[in-house]
């Protein structure tokens, strides 16, 4: 049975690098008719808080990756977290002392060794810790699954503390004490755990444990090849959610970062079936942000329209706007649909869509200096209100054949024309296409804004 798990510690927020690696855990657990188990990491006390342990099974749902065993299914096989495990940990370490394989040491002020033996130091002033006995000997090897063959000399490991003077174990132990107990046959993580690998196969040697199989997938790097950090931008699921990308897009973009797939755009639920560990890449991946932009654009644009009304509606959080996109589905669903040709994100949706939605919208500066106090802008907005007054059979066709008409009377030129429309009916020179957003606006709307803005130019006329 093939058993993974992915163990976050919740010391900030999901780094994007983290989820890489619950993606990659998820897709070789399904695809195995495995178990992926999720294992809250949280004896560093100090760093670790709820709030980054809530952080983080909210970016996991957000991103669709669900677990079959963890703290969130109401206990039934918890818990996970590692802060309530201590006891078990603790029985682990007595059976390493009491066979001479970790002792207990104390130390001075001055960090030196001042005691050092199986049996507590009932009387001695200093910090206690518990140490594991490094067998110096040969070698510590592995081979793992996307790097091959990793060695580490053990001569040049030190003895290394498992329980610290505060009574909590430490990482290294409580992972392998965890793996084991879990029955976990695959871990797979970052890279960065590489080195960590030696001491935890050393416990498992020290009890008589089987080893699971490693596989350590690259790290993900900034555009200087140094590990993505938030001196490259943002970093954390919360991050992209917010900036309007798509979970679909996120859970795309990552699942080609090192992974050789044909096919560039995808759900990755789908890809389920082509998931192997042998086409993982053993290097680092550069994280392009425009890259990820351009394919959330490319979700966004094959989603079921009424799909991206309800995820739009669920991301914003602006209450005014909710209400009217809410209000008349309809409209909004023609709205979003020409709009999303333009854009890639949310974000991006939200402005380029705003003005559809609120007819009280500000006009661009540059649209006031540039065509409204032009002399010929009233003669040309009160043009057009009495053609679209008299239009009856509104179309595309005829939306357009009416905007040539105005065209025709040689107000001004055909460009200066249209986009003094255009200004008019959206407060700005960049929208989706006139005769499209003329024909959704409808006409009612349409004849409101340029009425509207008639009044604004008679108030710069003064
Ligand atoms: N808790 C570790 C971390 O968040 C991961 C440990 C592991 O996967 O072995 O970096």
């Amino acid at each position: 049975m093939i058993r993974v798990r992915f163990a976050p510690s919740p010391t900030g927020s999901m780094h994007v690098g983290g989820v890489r690696t619950a993606l990659f855990n998820w897709l070789f657990a399904k695809k195995n008719n495995g178990k992926l188990i999720l294992r809250i990491e949280d004896t560093d006390i100090e760093r670790s808080s709820i709030e980054s342990e809530k952080e983080i099974i909210n970016s996991l749902k957000w991103c669709g990756l669900d677990w079959d065993e963890g703290p969130d299914i109401g206990g039934k096989y918890g818990p996970y977290r590692q802060s309530e495990r201590i006891e078990i940990y603790k029985k682990f370490i007595d059976y390493l002392i009491e066979n001479n394989k970790a002792y207990y040491a104390v130390y001075d002020d001055n960090n030196n060794e001042i005691y050092k033996s199986n049996k507590f130091p009932e009387n001695i002033d200093g910090s206690v810790v518990v140490k594991f006995r490094v067998n110096k000997d040969g070698t510590t090897s592995f081979d793992d699954l996307v790097k091959g063959t990793i060695s580490f000399r053990n001569d040049l490991l030190d003895d290394f503390i498992i329980l610290r003077s505060n009574g909590i174990p430490v990482y290294n132990f409580t992972v392998a004490i965890d793996d084991h107990l879990m029955k976990i046959s695959h871990v797979i993580r970052g890279e960065d755990h590489i080195s960590n690998t030696q001491k935890q196969i050393m416990l498992y040697e020290a009890f008589g444990w089987d080893i699971p199989k490693f596989m350590h997938i690259p790290l993900i790097l900034g555009n200087d090849r140094k590990p993505l950090s938030k001196r490259h931008g943002g970093t954390s699921v919360e991050y992209f959610r917010n900036e309007g990308i798509l979970s679909s897009a996120l859970m795309n973009y990552l699942a080609l970062l090192g992974w050789t797939i044909e096919e560039e755009i995808f759900e990755f639920k789908d890809k389920l079936k082509d998931f192997d560990p042998n086409k993982l890449s053993n290097k680092g991946v550069i994280f392009d942000y425009e890259k990820l932009e351009w394919v959330c654009g490319k979700h966004l644009r094959k989603k079921e329209i009424k799909d991206l009304y309800i995820e739009f509606l669920s991301w914003l959080n602006d209450d005014k706007i909710k209400y009217l996109i809410e209000k008349d589905e309809e409209y909004s669903l023609n709205v979003l649909s020409i709009c999303r040709e333009k854009i890639n994100t949310l974000k991006q949706l939200k402005d380029f869509s705003y003005n559809f939605f609120i007819d009280e919208y500000e006009y661009e500066e540059k649209y006031i200096e540039k065509y409204l106090k032009k002399d010929w802008a009233k003669s040309l907005i009160s043009a057009s209100i009495k053609k679209f007054e008299e239009l009856e059979n509104y179309n595309l066709k005829t939306v357009e054949k009416t905007l040539n008409e105005i065209a025709d009377l040689k107000i001004t030129s055909k460009k200066n024309t249209f986009q003094t429309i255009r200004g008019a009916i959206l407060g700005k020179l960049v929208t989706p296409g006139l005769y499209e957003s003329i024909v959704v606006l409808g006409k009612e709307r349409v004849l409101y804004r340029l009425k509207r803005t008639e009044v604004y130019i008679n108030g710069i006329k003064g």
